[in-house]
């Protein structure tokens, strides 16, 4: 492995540079102080271009880069961002494009690759627990819900958009599909549900045997269980990890029972659970791994 840039541009532009699977001197942030927010929203697209590479450069300057890799969220195929809802305005965007222009206007050839930000996670999460020879799924809990894979494969993996309910009443995900799995899971379609009750007031009155409550918590682990079901029914059984800030709801005990009512043959058996935590440092050194193996021409070009 050589010398990577790592970027993930999400709630801040986190940068750092990767070397041997691991962050080497500090973690740059913009802005300094992180929020809720996206702090992109809102940015045209081509100032959020020039954000991040504001954010490349100082640490083109000090080394010589082998590759540079960049998470950021939604649909990204071919160099393009297709769709993000968390950043509308970046719909049909070619950011790999505008960062390759920006490198080469100032005479530097390392390879740029842009990736979606749950699959740089999945690739953080397989290069820090030596598991770059696995498929490595992971569940992101938080405001929605996002899929990532690891290794990245040509394809869209909106795994978040999974249909886990065939009721026209779910109608809770951020994209408007009915029966998504993130319009039962996510943190914002929760509130929407329980007007009056915040995601951690579900889960304790749900504890304390409130049958609304408890039958919603039963309904969120199945829907959780449900779309790994469909990931396991395509891609076969495997590690699941799941975070985000709302992975402590997760009773990892319950998932494995819904699970293994849902998948009965064989040969899918075998999948496990397992709830970690992840930072900006899991993010940067997945967008660095796959640009490291997408440099190597182990990737298929540009995902088409
Ligand atoms: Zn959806």
């Amino acid at each position: 492995m050589g010398r990577m840039i790592g970027v993930l541009a999400a709630h801040q532009i986190a940068t750092g540079l990767v070397e041997h699977g691991r962050v080497v001197g500090s973690v740059r942030l913009y802005p300094e102080s992180g929020s809720s927010a996206y702090f992109l929203d809102g940015m045209p697209a081509e100032s959020i271009s020039q954000c991040i590479f504001d954010q490349i450069e100082p640490f083109l300057q000090k080394e010589s880069i082998d590759a540079i890799g960049v998470g950021i969220p939604g649909i990204i195929r071919g160099g393009i961002i297709q769709e993000s809802p968390n950043l509308p305005q970046t719909k049909g965007f070619k950011l790999e494009e505008s960062l390759t222009v920006a490198l080469k206007d100032r005479n530097l050839t390392a390879p740029l690759r842009i990736f979606n930000d749950a699959d740089v996670i999945a690739a953080g999460i397989a290069a820090t627990r030596d598991q770059l020879d696995k498929l490595v799924r992971t569940w992101h809990l938080g405001h929605g819900v996002g899929y990532g894979r690891y290794p990245w494969t040509a394809g869209v993996w909106e795994g978040g958009h999974t249909v886990v309910s065939l009721d026209p009443k779910e109608r809770f995900c951020g994209c408007g599909g009915r029966g998504h799995l993130e319009g039962i899971v996510g943190g914002r379609a929760m509130r929407l549900r329980f007007l009056d009750m915040e995601p951690e007031e579900i889960f304790a009155n749900a504890r304390a045997g409130d049958p609304r409550c408890a039958e919603f918590v039963k309904l969120w682990h199945r829907a959780l269980a449900a779309a790994t079901a469909t990931s396991i029914a395509m891609e076969g059984p495997g590690k699941f990890f799941i975070t985000g800030s709302n992975a402590r709801f997760v009773e990892v005990g319950r998932l494995d029972i819904y699970l293994h009512e849902m998948v009965r043959m064989s040969a899918l058996q075998g999948s496990q659970f397992e709830v970690i935590a992840t930072d900006l440092e899991t993010g940067i050194i997945g967008a660095a791994v796959n640009a490291e193996i997408a440099a190597r021409g182990n990737l298929t070009p540009h995902g088409q």
